[in-house]
């Protein structure tokens, strides 16, 4: 029987831990870090999400507004809108709520967003940088994946990491972050052949794909990491990730819990790279952010 990999808990060290760092930039400039979270429409999801995110930054000492446009909101007006962000000197993160309508172009959206603020770290600019393995601002899930393996000591260098999934702001930046740590890295994704066989390789499995429960405890080698990112609905409106999580805990050493696995340190990483943002932008000693 493995072990729950409590997210909630290991994301509330990690606010405690920018909170402190929230401050320390606040006594320096005066002002407090600053987030501005743009949600267009009114998906009920998004809307949770961004009132969360909110919430999360006013608990961390991190001024957080959200600007609410709506559906009709033109592609043309919401790059004017983080146009005028991005010039404004007290705001050190923009976020711009996905998804967007059908009628934005999200990448484009992306690539307006000045790549010193881009918190979400989809900025092209930023994804070269982790890309190259450079310092950058590095997408919030995937660094909240990261810091989990580290709370719980696992040992990434030499490990198979297969990770299900290649999205922009998940499967791929997950696979060059483990690179980066010196895992061998094994991306999957719809046309991959054999993926129960591929996962019952892994050390560490990062399941990224938005399935409900399509790991299953089979597919897992005996003692490995289960990172499960997935948010789903299952037939009962139940929320749950893409691993079968009572059968992957069967095998696993450990396996993060859907709610309260991933979902709550991609909000913890959000605070912290706006602190860390905030800080950059401020000419700070890197040295000196405790992060
Ligand atoms: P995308 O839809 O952008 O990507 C899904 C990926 O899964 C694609 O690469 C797709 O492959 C792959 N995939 C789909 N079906 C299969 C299959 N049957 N077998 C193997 N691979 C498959 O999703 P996101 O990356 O944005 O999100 C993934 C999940 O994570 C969602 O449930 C989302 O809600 C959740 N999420 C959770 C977050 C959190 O904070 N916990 C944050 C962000 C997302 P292909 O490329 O070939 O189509």
């Amino acid at each position: 029987m493995g072990q729950i990999l409590d997210g909630k808990r290991i994301a509330e060290s990690l606010r405690a831990t920018v909170a402190r760092a929230a401050a320390d930039f606040t006594d320096r400039m005066g002002r407090p870090p600053g987030l501005e979270v743009v949600l267009v429409g009114e998906d009920p999801a998004s809307s949770v999400y961004v009132r969360n995110k909110a919430r999360a930054c006013e608990a961390a000492g991190i001024r957080g507004v959200v600007h609410t446009l709506p559906a009709s909101t033109s592609e043309q007006a919401l790059i004017a809108r983080v146009h005028a962000l991005n010039e404004q000197p007290n705001v050190d993160g923009i976020l711009v709520q996905l998804p967007v309508p059908a009628h934005i172009e999200a990448d484009r959206v992306f690539d307006a967003v000045d790549a010193a603020k881009d918190v979400d770290g989809f900025h092209p600019l930023n994804a070269g940088l982790l890309f190259e393995g450079r310092a950058g601002l590095v997408p919030c899930t995937p660094w909240g994946c990261m810091r989990l393996l580290d709370a719980a000591q696992i040992e990434v260098a030499g490990k198979h990491a297969v990770v299900v999934g290649r999205s922009n702001i998940v499967g791929k930046p997950a696979a060059m972050l483990l690179l980066q740590r010196s895992a061998t890295v094994t991306m999957a994704h719809s046309k991959t052949r054999n993926l129960p066989a591929l996962c019952r390789d892994a050390d560490i499995l990062i399941a990224a794909v938005g399935r409900p429960e399509m790991i299953r405890g089979d597919w897992i080698k005996p003692g490995a990491v289960v990172l499960d990112v997935g948010i789903n609905r299952n037939d009962e409106s139940k929320l749950v990730g893409d691993v079968a999580f009572a059968e992957a805990l069967e095998v696993a050493a450990f396996v993060t819990p859907v709610p309260g696995g991933v979902g709550p340190m991609t909000i913890a990483c959000l605070l912290e790279n706006t602190v860390r943002a905030a800080w950059m932008r401020a000419g700070l000693p890197p040295s000196e952010l405790k992060l």
